[in-house]
């Protein structure tokens, strides 16, 4: 998949301008969440994370931990720390942060 923006990009948290993620991070944009649609990060900085919990999401069963503004405490996502189905893997250590919770900016 190809994205024509800015590498530079800065997504914030939508309640506080708190900077969570960089264009550069994004993985992929195809991801679904409770809210809609949801983007997956290598990386995401300026959060918090909730305790572990075991989700089972369409493509199979996860220990993940929710993910939190440090900054005002809004609800962003989760992220994958564990996935129990081989092809999944790749998930583990990355970030679903939901598109309805975060808003780009440029430098
Ligand atoms: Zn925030």
């Amino acid at each position: 998949m190809t994205i024509h923006t800015d590498p530079s990009a800065t997504y914030r948290c939508k309640n506080c301008q708190n900077p969570v993620a960089f264009r550069a991070e994004l993985l992929s944009k195809n991801y679904l969440a409770k809210t809609g649609r949801a983007f997956m990060f290598s990386h995401a900085r300026n959060i918090v994370l909730g305790p572990k919990q075991e989700r089972s999401l369409m493509t199979g069963v996860y220990t993940i931990a929710g993910i939190f503004c440090s900054n005002c405490g809004e609800e962003l996502g989760w992220k994958y720390l564990q996935a129990y189905e081989a092809r999944q893997k790749f998930k583990e250590g990355k970030f679903i942060i939901e598109t309805a919770k975060i808003a780009k900016d440029y430098y």
